[in-house]
């Protein structure tokens, strides 16, 4: 059973995604506050931490950074701050989703799912540094991709934002991160300079480049690579 926690100070909230979830069998532990929240993380190992950023005690970006110091488990912020700034601070933080209030039961659960679905195939490539895809293979060793059996060759920025994300796939990376992770080997690269890069390896490595699976673009956030 998935064991989800939720940390959350408005009690109505509280009580309706504790039905809701339990009718959908899951396991329900909450929390009203940050740090209630740390530990119960701590001691009851979550499979997924819904967070509310507006807590009575620690603010909820604060709760991410601690919660990653230490752990992978997916978080998705649950929050009625609407901004892009506050969306991309909690992503920057470590958060993988964001769902603004008020948001439906389906919604919920379709993000939960898939959170969990993402960390599950997130585990580490392990020695082989092998990362296959129905449409291409990524050979983080020797940094070689291959598209059906032949090798595709990227230019020395696009290897390397491929690499950032994959390294950290099934999470969403935020353009900052990105550019100060790439902007080094050079990349004209502002955030438009990044869009003309994820494009071209889209181009060079999706199956449908106009419909991306494995590059998903979150706007005026950052980007996921997905298996
Ligand atoms: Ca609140």
């Amino acid at each position: 059973m998935t064991r989800v926690l939720v940390v959350e100070d408005e009690p109505q909230l509280v009580r309706a995604l504790e039905i809701n979830l339990r009718a959908r069998r899951y396991e329900v532990d909450t929390a009203p506050d940050g740090a209630t929240a740390l530990r119960l993380a701590a001691e009851d190992s979550p499979d997924i931490v819904l967070l509310d950023l507006g807590l009575p005690d620690i603010d909820g970006i604060e709760v991410i950074r601690r919660l990653r110091g230490r752990s992978r488990v997916p978080i998705i912020v649950v929050s009625a701050r609407r901004t892009t700034e506050e969306k991309v601070e909690a992503l920057e933080a470590g958060a993988d989703d964001y769902l603004t209030k008020p948001f439906g039961m389906d919604e919920l659960v379709a993000r939960i799912r898939a959170a969990a679905r993402r960390a599950e195939r997130a585990s580490p490539a392990g020695d082989s540094g092998l990362i296959a895809t129905g449409d291409f293979t990524v050979d983080l060793l020797a940094k070689r991709v291959r598209r059906q059996g032949n090798e595709v060759r990227l230019t020395p920025t696009e290897w390397h934002l491929l690499e950032v994300l994959v390294r950290r796939r099934g999470r969403l990376v935020g353009q900052k991160e990105l550019l100060q992770e790439v902007g080094g080997v050079s990349l004209s690269a502002r955030t438009n300079g990044l869009r003309v890069c994820m494009a071209r390896l889209r181009r060079k490595l999706e199956g449908d480049p106009a419909r991306p699976r494995h590059f998903i673009t979150f706007p005026g956030m950052g980007y996921r690579f997905d298996l």
